[in-house]
């Protein structure tokens, strides 16, 4: 049990909120956690089952005692919230955020932090396609990556002490600069995000001609896809518009690369095809020996 924090507040209560704090618990990493939804039936679940020490009616009394406050929201309305909290923050307090895309949030909540506040931001690397207040779980962060991408003139005690507070809650700790995470986060999750809602959105069109049978015979690739693309929608129209550059310059690239698999398929070119998948077959490997997957078939599922 290692305290970082005194007070934590915790700005939206969904999927990661919910998982950052039954995590905290589990580490004793904070004495007291407040938190704020925006509706007042997620206020309420969260009172139900425990979630947070003290569930508080507005944002301005959840965050005016905290030394760190955590912006769980979607991209979209961080700056929103960053104005509304902006008159109540402790001085000497830390304000960091979990959202998907960096270089937006940054000049988005950057201009609301007042003198004598840090501002840290954060991105956690892992997440499921559930959402809101009951879909959060101590172990969601183990052995996830959380990057800090601290802004100029982050002062270093602040951020040495949000990377601290993130190996408690499980992750490793890296810092990375904003434009270089909102590339590779383009092409390690929002573009295979876009991807897997396409393929649905493809299967969807074709079920008028082939009744059910995409969903009845549906195989392990595709049924991957659909899990993806049940993500939440509002978290990834904000991803997609906020994250503009990097996605269109990945997805560019991999038009490139279909059509390039294209001719190969309609010249019948076995051995291209042939390399390109023991490529892609080394970076799966890759990833296993990293230890951020499982090598059980079907991702370890039964069915
Ligand atoms: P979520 O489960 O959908 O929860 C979002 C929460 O934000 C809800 O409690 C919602 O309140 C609240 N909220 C929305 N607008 C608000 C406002 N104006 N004021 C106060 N609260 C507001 O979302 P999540 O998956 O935890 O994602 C939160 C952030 O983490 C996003 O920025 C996302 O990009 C990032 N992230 C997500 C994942 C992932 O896989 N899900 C992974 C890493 C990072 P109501 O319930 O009352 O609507």
């Amino acid at each position: 049990m290692t305290q970082i924090y005194n007070r934590v507040a915790l700005i939206g209560l969904g999927l990661i909120a919910s998982s950052m704090f039954w995590s905290m618990k589990r580490g004793g990493l904070a004495d007291h956690v407040t938190g704020f939804a925006r509706s007042a039936k997620t206020r309420d679940t969260a009172r139900r089952i425990g979630l947070c020490d003290t569930v508080c009616d507005t944002v301005e009394d959840a965050v005016k005692d905290a030394d760190l406050i955590v912006l769980a929201v979607p991209v979209g309305v961080m700056a929103q919230v960053a104005a509304q909290i902006a008159d109540h923050l402790k001085p000497g307090a830390t304000v960091t955020d979990v959202g998907s895309v960096k270089r937006q949030v940054i000049e988005d909540v950057g201009p609301h932090i007042p003198k004598g506040v840090h501002f840290v931001p954060g991105h956690p690397l892992a997440g499921t396609e559930h959402s809101g207040p009951e879909s959060g779980f101590a172990t969601l962060f183990d052995n996830r990556w959380c990057l800090i991408v601290p802004t100029e003139g982050s002062d270093p005690d602040a951020v040495d002490t949000l990377q601290r507070f993130w190996r408690g809650l499980g992750s490793n700790v890296e810092t990375m600069e904003p434009d270089h995470h909102d590339l590779v986060l383009a092409v390690t999750s929002h573009c295979p995000h876009l991807i897997a809602y396409t393929m649905v959105g493809v299967a969807d069109d074709l079920r008028r001609v082939t009744d059910s049978e995409v969903i009845k015979y549906s195989a392990a690739g595709f049924r991957d896809f659909t899990r993806i693309a049940a993500s939440d929608p509002t978290m990834w129209r904000d991803v997609f518009l906020t994250n503009k550059d990097a996605t269109l310059e990945i997805l560019g690239r991999f038009t490139e690369e279909l059509f390039a698999l294209q001719r190969a398929i309609r010249q019948g070119d076995g051995d291209f095809l042939h390399d390109y998948f023991t490529r892609t077959r080394a970076i799966r490997r890759g990833i296993i020996e990293a230890g951020q997957d499982t090598a059980a078939p079907n991702f370890g599922r039964s069915g």
